[in-house]
């Protein structure tokens, strides 16, 4: 029987071994790490709602009024007056009929997917797509075809040689989580219709921060919710609290609530996050709202700018997730240690999260970074590339 310690040392030595850093305190721009100073370019923490006033104001209600825990999933022991208000919240937001809420985005994809589809049919699925949907589609049993990133032509041929009488779901990040490019929702939308399938959009980076009211890239691409059968997201990213939702028609998400095994059999969220995504959809749709993701798309805009301008690639970008190309693991690595020296915590992006040789610095913007901070670490990063002949 091979040995872990083994598989540990292998990983080790192909640069792939992964372990966690220490922060203190919240997801702040500037956070501490070793006892050292560090900007935060690494956190989903968009909008910087994560440690907003308003949100743990309605967290700390929460828990005086109804407590800590749910007790149990909500077919078994109830559901709370809080979820209850979410989803109803969540479907206003989204425009849809009804939206059901999960623990995380990732036990949502691995609960909606399998409950869809299942064997005989057939899921098209993005290449780039998160990990949690090509888990989900590996649950359900169904065929998994995966067609090259965003080429819907790739896409439409699949669906011409592959037909089915049963279902077909095609699904899509709506933001790419290592590329930060978007997907092309109007063809995916022409592609749906013409073949008569699901069409699935994970919006996990999308929600709270694209289109003029941060209803996601959805919204952003044209207001297209209403042509999207099934509309995912996280309550943990930009809404700076925890959990993830769906939005559809009253029928799918009747159907997910009798069918999606992750949402039947694990205890449901607690007051605190429900509160707190409350107030975060409060804040979204607030003018403090608007000024945060107007900052946040600036900073987005000005921290690409710099690192094009030193000769960085980065990637297709159009949003707060802004990756740098380097290549190998190692140098990648070497890359975020040298990185953190200069003060700057940045995480390196290797397999199997995305195909080998394309490994890259994730950087992520929030609303919470100067203009100072985005000067800052643009420059440390070309200090660090340059010694790595990066550029
Ligand atoms: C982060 C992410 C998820 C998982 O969401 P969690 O709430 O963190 O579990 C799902 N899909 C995509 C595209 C993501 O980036």
């Amino acid at each position: 029987m091979p040995s872990f310690a083994e598989e540990l040392r292998i990983l080790c030595e192909k640069g792939l071994y992964r372990s966690m850093r220490r922060v203190e305190g919240s997801q702040r721009s500037r956070v501490s790490i070793g006892g050292q100073e560090a900007l935060l370019f690494c956190s989903n923490n968009y909008l910087g709602l994560a440690d907003h006033p308003k949100l743990k104001e309605a967290a700390i209600s929460a828990v005086e009024r109804y407590g800590t825990g749910s007790g149990a999933a909500r077919l078994v022991s109830g559901t709370m007056a809080l979820h209850e208000e979410l989803e109803a919240r969540l479907a206003a937001f989204k425009g849809t009929e009804a939206a059901l809420v999960f623990n995380s985005g990732y036990a949502a994809n691995t609960g909606i997917i399998p409950a869809l589809v299942g064997r005989g049919d057939i899921i098209f699925s993005d290449r780039l797509n998160h990990a949690s949907i090509v888990d989900g589609a590996i649950l359900s049993r169904s065929r998994l075809l995966r067609y090259p990133h965003n080429d819907i032509s790739a896409l439409r041929r699949l669906l011409v040689e592959n037909w089915t009488t049963g279902r077909r779901l095609i699904v899509t990040d709506g933001v790419f989580s290592m590329d930060g490019d978007v997907a092309k929702l109007e063809e995916l939308v022409a592609v749906k219709h013409e073949f008569d399938a699901l069409l699935m959009v994970d919006d996990a980076h999308g929600t709270g921060v694209l289109g003029a009211g941060g209803r996601g890239s959805v919204e952003l691409s044209g207001n297209l919710g209403g042509e999207i059968d099934i509309q995912m997201g996280t309550l943990g990213k930009a809404l700076g609290s925890f959990g993830a939702y769906v939005a559809s028609s009253r029928e799918i998400i009747d159907y997910l609530t009798n069918k999606a095994r992750s949402f039947i059999f694990s205890t449901s969220l607690p007051p605190a996050a429900l509160a707190a995504s409350l107030a975060a959809l409060d804040l979204v749709d607030s003018t403090e709202g608007e000024t945060l993701r107007l900052r946040l798309a600036n900073n987005a805009l000005l921290f690409r700018a710099l690192l094009n301008e030193k000769g960085f690639c980065t990637m297709g970008s159009e949003t707060q997730i802004v990756p740098v190309f380097v290549g190998e693991a190692e140098t990648t690595m070497e890359f975020t240690r040298l990185l953190l020296d200069e003060g700057i915590f940045v995480q390196g992006i290797r397999p199997p999260t995305v195909p080998a040789g394309s490994c890259r610095l994730r950087c992520t913007l929030m609303a919470t970074h100067t203009e100072r901070d985005i000067h800052e670490a643009a420059a440390a990063i070309e200090k660090v590339g340059r010694s790595l002949r990066v550029i």
